[in-house]
């Protein structure tokens, strides 16, 4: 007789994607790098004020460039007006990067990010997965958000 558990067993959900892990975790690193000690970030290129949650992760070079897709530098909170309707507000970012990391910080990543046949090994993704995984976690214990 086949055995029929008395609760069925839940599907596990599909395996993600490891760049999909990998920018849930970096976007919210990014977003709470950006937030002060309430959790709340400006936007990188129009300066109004939101709460960590609603703000977007903004990248300077577009997303399909990997070899800048997870730079520290490339990506900053960004309101959803500036990042979406706004096409990121690329000019406006760049001049803000150079202002934070020294001038010609943009242009550097520019570069990189014209840089073709960037692979990143399974590996690669693992380690970063568990680095920003934890960073997040830091952050929220920092700055005492993670029941928010
Ligand atoms: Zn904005």
């Amino acid at each position: 007789m086949k055995y029929t558990p008395a609760f069925p067993k839940f599907k596990k959900p599909p395996h993600k994607d490891p760049l999909q892990t990998l920018d849930e975790y970096f976007s919210k690193f990014i977003r709470l790098r950006d937030s002060d000690g309430l959790g709340f970030c400006l936007c990188i290129t129009c300066g109004r004020r939101f709460f960590w949650k609603a703000m977007d992760c903004g990248h300077f070079i577009t997303r399909d460039r990997k070899a800048v897709r997870f730079d520290e530098r490339n990506c900053h909170s960004q309101c959803t007006e500036c990042n979406d309707y706004k096409k990121g507000e690329q000019f406006k970012h760049g001049q803000a990067i150079d202002r934070l990391y020294g001038k010609g910080t943009a242009k550097l990543l520019e570069n990189l990010g014209a840089m073709r046949g960037t692979k990143l090994t399974t590996e690669w993704y693992e380690h970063h997965i568990k680095l920003y995984r934890e960073k997040v976690k830091t952050l929220l214990k920092e700055k005492c958000l993670c029941q928010q």
